[in-house]
């Protein structure tokens, strides 16, 4: 049986700064964060999530929770509105200890908070990053792997890919709002990357691209391990297909809702 979650033995909440904004394509824009208490964070690798906290508009100041455990939720609940950071889920896609950095990858969407926040940061401007572990925990036995995903998963996937041995085996299945946003990637010969875009899409809700994609493609022989994420229907849907019509068994998948469709992140 996979675990659901590898977590930290210790993690601490660590304040950093931006060091850098880059644009990487139309739709993704990258951040690098940066200081000396990242020495408290133990890298991982993989899909290794974060809680990220940032400013609201108009706030001046970054206010962090101090609790190091699942008490920080209720910490930020009861601050004012006026000092409440706020809170969103985000992948470390690559860490630089020896540099106190880490970059984190950003899908851009509308005006959301995060959206509007990575468009207004500046360098020198505090964020906040508290360690929430790995899913992507492939079992020994797996002879290949499948990894679906749309745009708020690519960080990871491109993360898993950069840090994958040369021996993998894999069919990558990724969606992103338009092809601007596809992106070259290097990885081992055994993987195969099918890119999809809502461009010309009859149904463009984020996800029904890929997951059409997922149920008709043929795919290896042999057992399977399985990491699905992103639009929560996607990451469902993807499962439930893989179980109930290939018959891949349950604790052989890791599945997550990265976000859902018309609800706002809670933070
Ligand atoms: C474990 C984990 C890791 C994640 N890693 C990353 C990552 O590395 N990079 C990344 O960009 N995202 C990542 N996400 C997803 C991200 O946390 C959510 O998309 C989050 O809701 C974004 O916050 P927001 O302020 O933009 O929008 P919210 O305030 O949460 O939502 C505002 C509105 O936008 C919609 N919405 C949210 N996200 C999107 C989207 N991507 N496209 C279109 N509409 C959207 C919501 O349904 C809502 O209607 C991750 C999520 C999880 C759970």
């Amino acid at each position: 049986m996979i675990p659901k979650v590898s977590l930290p033995k210790a993690r601490k909440m660590i304040t950093l700064e931006v060091r850098r904004r880059e644009s990487l394509t139309p739709g993704f824009a990258s951040l690098t964060l940066a200081g000396p208490a990242l020495q408290d964070l133990v890298v991982a690798g993989g899909d290794q999530t974060v809680r990220l906290f940032f400013p609201r508009e108009g706030q001046t100041a970054l206010r962090m929770p101090t609790a190091s455990n699942e008490a920080w939720m209720a910490q930020v609940l009861l601050m004012p509105k006026s000092v409440r950071p706020y809170v969103r889920n985000m992948t470390i896609r690559r860490a630089r200890p020896a540099e106190d950095e880490v970059d984190i990858e950003f899908a851009l969407h509308g005006d959301s908070p995060m959206s509007s926040w990575v468009r207004r940061v500046r360098p020198g401007d505090r964020a906040g990053i508290f360690d929430m572990g790995t899913t992507y925990r492939p079992p020994e036995q797996a002879q290949w792997q499948l990894l679906v995903g749309d745009e708020t998963a690519l960080p990871a996937v491109l993360a898993i890919l950069d840090q994958a041995p040369p021996s993998l085996t894999a069919e990558v299945y990724l969606e992103v709002a338009t092809r601007a946003d596809v992106r070259d990637v290097v990885s081992p010969p055994g993987v195969r990357i099918h890119w999809f875009s809502r461009d010309d899409a009859a149904d463009d809700r984020p996800g029904a691209v890929v997951l059409a994609a997922v149920r008709r493609a043929a795919m290896p022989p042999g057992r399977v391990y399985a990491w699905v994420a992103g639009e929560s229907r996607l990451a469902t849907s993807v499962r439930r297909h893989l179980v109930d019509d290939r018959g891949v068994p349950k604790p052989d998948i890791s599945f997550a809702g990265y976000w859902r469709h018309g609800w706002s992140a809670p933070g």
